[in-house]
């Protein structure tokens, strides 16, 4: 029998990744085909399986990529053809984003499909601009409306007369172009001129712009402000000189790439993130097993014979700990062996798996942990396993060997380059730049490098700055000519954060 496909028409929320639904993920991870449209934050596509097909739908006013006909044409004949499809539209996907259609047509079709509702930016994008839509004393009522319509014309399905005596909150999609107009109508029909206004663009995001005047001063305002944008009239507009939560954290309104491997849970882009920064997720490097897995299960089977395991990253406890525990499946088969780590991340890593870290030295560099075996350790004819990536440095083996001890290099894992750019974050970051490019180790330079040519970037926005985790970093960035504005004075994530803030209060 035929594998039935289904569709799920997915709200993504209204820009912050945040914001989509633990549903709408989950329908993200098991897509087979993912069709999103311009309002759908593309950085939630982090989440779909790697083979995963994606289709940009598009729908920007004016640049129409696909067709909605077209688009209802994908969704039923992917469905038809057995596939899980996964359609993301911006905030909720029955609030004005033409998902009953979608839906309508599936159903005539005989396909499948569910719908997960989504955080509409008609309230979203009023939140993080500090304004409830509704307030006690101020607005008891709220009414959603396009702004899409020409107010004058007779066929118009909004009755701008009942907008305007609404004594609730209006908020008004896809206003922006035609927000005199509106303002004018609601005008004629009684509203008054010193009703407050607020409109708010790219909402939840980043990039979120704020104006706020009255029915009668917002047509001015506007002139010069873009799409996508939505406009709140009433009362509940005031309520913002007190409740600006979004807008004032201290990263607002500052675009940071953050370079990373893909598969490097990163807590940076988190901080950043909740520090009101836009941050621009940059993968420059994948990782993958190691071009011989032979070697890195030889050693995992003969783990008694060493005495001590140093690791200098999170990905190189994850590679050995994979194959050790496919071969031994109890952590007690690593016997007495001590373990070493350079990095706060790679020490973190190892007590996740509920084992102590024996050795790890202040500084993260491999000096300063060479340095902690001499002073505390008697390494003489000591056995220690090195695993970590193919093209890392030898410094750390033959200073080991130098204090006498018995080295096995492992090559545990590789990295490549990423070459692919489905949040669309690189393209970003190249047609728009940015304030801060960070970076986390040397290897994200050394990728970053290889993906972006890092001479044009700074010509074409020189005030971009660089900022770096520790001295290794700094030394490869700079050996790369790439200028580092700053470099943490501890040696974290959180230290990089503090190094950022603090820039940023200086120029502010
Ligand atoms: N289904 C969407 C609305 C689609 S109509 C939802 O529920 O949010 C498109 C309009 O939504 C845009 O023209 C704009 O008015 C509004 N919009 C969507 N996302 C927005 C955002 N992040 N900030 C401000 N307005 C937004």
């Amino acid at each position: 029998m035929k594998k039935t496909g289904k569709v799920y028409l997915v709200g993504a929320g209204p820009g912050d990744p945040g914001l989509i639904t633990v549903r709408g993920v989950e329908c993200i991870q098991r897509a087979d085909v993912i069709l999103y449209d311009y309002l759908s934050n593309p950085t939630l596509l982090g989440y779909a399986r790697p083979d995963a097909e994606i289709i940009y739908a598009g729908k920007q006013a004016r640049d129409h990529t696909l067709t909605q006909d077209e688009i209802n044409a994908i969704l039923v004949e992917r469905g038809r053809a057995g596939k899980i499809v996964t359609r993301l539209k911006g905030g909720d996907p029955f609030v004005f984003g033409r998902g009953g259609e979608e839906a309508e047509e599936l159903q005539r079709a005989g396909i499948p499909f569910e719908v997960v509702p989504g955080v509409t930016s008609a309230i979203a994008a009023p939140a993080y601009a500090g304004i409830p839509v509704t307030h006690r004393g101020a607005a008891a009522a709220f009414m959603v409306i396009t702004g899409h319509e020409d107010p004058t014309k007779d066929e118009a399905q909004v009755d701008w007369e009942v907008v305007a005596k609404f004594s609730g909150t209006r908020v008004i999609l896809m206003s922006v172009e035609r927000i005199r107009a509106i303002a004018d109508e609601l005008m004629k029909h009684g509203a008054a001129a010193h009703t407050p206004v607020a409109m708010v663009r790219w909402g939840t995001t980043g990039g979120q712009q704020t104006i706020t005047g009255t029915l009668g001063t917002i047509g001015a305002l506007a002139v010069d402000f873009k799409p996508p944008a939505l406009t709140i009239i009433g009362d509940v507009v005031r309520q913002r000189e007190t409740l600006n939560w979004f807008e004032k954290r201290p990263l607002f309104g500052q675009r940071i790439a953050v370079t990373r491997s893909r598969e490097q849970a990163s807590g940076l882009v988190q901080r950043l993130g909740e520090l009101g920064a836009d941050v621009l997720e940059i993968p420059t490097i994948s990782i993958k097993p190691p071009k011989k897995i032979g070697p890195i299960r030889e050693a995992a089977k003969s783990i008694g014979v060493y005495d001590w395991l140093v690791f200098t990253s999170p990905n190189g406890v994850d590679a050995f700990f994979r194959e050790f525990f496919e071969i031994h499946g109890d952590l007690r088969d690593l016997g007495g062996l001590r373990i070493a780590v350079i990095g706060a991340a790679t020490a973190e890593r190892i007590q996740e798996l509920h084992l102590q870290v024996d050795l790890q030295p202040a500084d993260f560099t491999t000096e300063a942990l060479l340095e902690e075996f001499r002073k505390s350790v008697s390494c003489e004819n000591l056995k220690f396993l090195l695993p970590r990536a193919d093209l890392a440095d030898e410094r750390l083996a033959r200073g080991l060997e130098a204090l006498g001890g018995i080295v096995d290099n492992l090559d545990a894992y590789q990295t490549v380059p990423e070459k692919e750019d489905r949040t669309g974050h690189r393209t970003r970051l190249l047609s728009e730049g940015a304030d801060f490019v960070t970076f986390t180790s040397s290897s994200t330079v050394t990728n970053f490098c290889e993906l972006v040519d890092v001479n044009t970037l700074r010509k074409q926005f020189p005030k971009m700055r660089f900022a770096s985790i520790g001295p290794m970093t700094t030394q490869t960035a700079v050996a790369r000519g790439v200028e580092i504005a700053a470099e943490a004075n501890v040696h974290t994530i959180d230290g990089l954060v503090d190094t950022i803030l603090e820039l940023v209060g200086q120029t502010r």
